[in-house]
């Protein structure tokens, strides 16, 4: 039961580790013990794992058996103290991860896993949310955006704007560029999602510079400015357009008799209707630009036949829109949810702990973390969509929670050879024994 190899998570790690070897170490003390690349690997384990005390587990581990499972399996040949890893990851510019990102895309391309994808032939859906990873009233740096409500003391904070790769059938998410949302040396202005947007975007296109790319955003970024950059880069959009922050494009849309229409009744009885108008100006003003819109309302009706409530989503895009592709557009643009429910939440919820405190730092480290938590999440995302043996793992523990709960419980009590041989000892227990910290296939019978 192998991975896809060059999908594997010893093959991405080792790309991982190669790239890192290249990073600079700024200290100005540099210590020999401690490399740049064992500081990286050690908190992406950490990451990877969900268990910030890993590296004191690992470090016994190693007293005793003079060897440890962050040696194994992430390559790290001296486990640094946590001061120094959170001295050298402060250190590092968290672009350097950009180069990983690519990577791991390129490598999903030629293993044909990002054609499930495609929302339309070419097209994929990458929506772009802001998500927070500190808030704190006293922990802090140079990079903070603040906040204050009347009396209340201040209140720092950390967001990153965060892009990945989606599809309504395909519970998996790729994140695949984040771009922090946080004060830039010698600005006061803080820092907003909007100017994240307009910054991440163009990045986007240089990163993957012939990916076919249909951004999904929320109202926010639905403006002139935002839109032109989109296009601006090659890329299609869907955005959400609130009525009321377009009061001019509805109030057009009201002088038609009527807007094309296309009714459906979904899986629960409800009447989904959708409708659409091409070619509208998106606001009043001078060179407005043109945009087609969309939406989709699903209507409840009460026992007696009565309209119980009726719920509108409305989009604008540069695709056109027909009755042929109105449902599938609107299943796209809803999908963004998925980066909220899918990534942010698991990542605060399910034991990653993103908005845990890991180290703040002066310049990087803060950044740095919330990067190595969406890389450690990707690896997961990967293993799940094409890892035979780990989607058996998770099979057999029922939920994520559990299998990650057992995979700690084996690494703290012995020493892994591979990732490989972890997942084969959990699937097939009466295969092994540990002897001495040690995992040893027993002899056949
Ligand atoms: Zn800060």
């Amino acid at each position: 039961m192998k991975a896809k190899k060059h999908l594997s998570f010893t093959v991405l790690r080792e790309m991982i580790s190669d790239r890192v070897r290249s990073w600079t170490d700024h200290r100005r003390q540099k210590s020999t013990d401690h490399s740049v690349h064992d500081a990286v690997m050690s908190a992406l384990a950490c990451m990877f794992f969900q268990e910030p005390s890993l590296l004191q587990f690992q470090r016994s581990m190693e007293e005793c058996t003079h060897q440890n499972n962050l040696r194994t399996l992430f390559g790290v040949q001296n486990i640094p103290s946590s001061n120094t890893l959170k001295e050298i990851l402060d250190d590092q510019d968290a672009r350097l991860f950009n180069p990983i990102g690519k990577d791991i895309v390129q490598r999903l391309q030629r293993g044909n896993q990002l054609s499930q994808f495609k929302l339309i032939p070419g097209w994929t859906v990458c929506s772009i949310d802001a998500t927070q990873y500190h808030s704190s009233a006293s922990i802090r740096c140079q990079q903070c955006l603040t906040k204050q409500h009347a009396d209340n003391p201040v209140i720092y904070q950390h967001f990153a704007l965060q892009a990945a790769l989606m599809h309504p059938d395909v519970r998996q998410v790729i994140p695949v560029l984040a771009e922090p949302i946080q004060n830039q040396d010698g600005t006061n202005k803080q820092d907003c999602e909007t100017n994240a947007g307009k910054r991440l975007i163009p990045q986007l296109r240089q990163q993957f510079p012939r990916m076919g790319l249909i951004i999904t955003g929320d109202d926010l970024f639905s403006r002139q400015p935002m839109i032109e950059t989109v296009l601006e880069n090659k890329f299609h959009f869907f955005f959400v357009a609130k009525p009321a922050s377009h009061g001019y494009m509805m109030e057009w849309l009201d002088t038609y008799e009527s807007l094309h229409e296309l009714r459906d009744v979904d899986d629960k009885g409800r009447t989904i209707i959708y409708q659409w108008m091409n070619d509208v100006p998106l606001h009043g003003g001078k060179n407005a630009i043109r945009v087609n819109y969309f939406c989709k309302k699903v209507i409840t009706l009460a026992p007696d036949g009565t309209q119980k409530s009726c719920r509108t989503a409305s989009w604008v895009t540069d695709l056109e829109v027909s009755c042929k592709n109105v449902a599938l557009f609107a299943r796209g643009a809803k999908t963004r949810w998925k980066i909220e429910n899918e990534c942010f939440n698991t990542l605060k919820n399910q034991g990653y702990q993103l908005t845990h405190n890991y180290g703040h730092g002066e310049k990087h480290l803060s950044f740095n973390f919330y990067q190595l938590t969406l890389l450690a999440f990707t690896l997961h995302q990967i293993s799940e969509l094409c890892d035979i043996a780990f989607k058996a793992c998770r099979k057999k523990a029922g939920s994520k929670r559990n299998l990650w709960e057992k995979f700690r419980t084996f690494i703290n009590v012995a020493v892994f050879q591979t990732w490989e041989q972890l997942l084969s000892y959990y699937l097939n227990y009466d295969e092994y024994n540990i002897i001495n910290g040690f995992v040893v296939k027993r002899p056949p019978p």
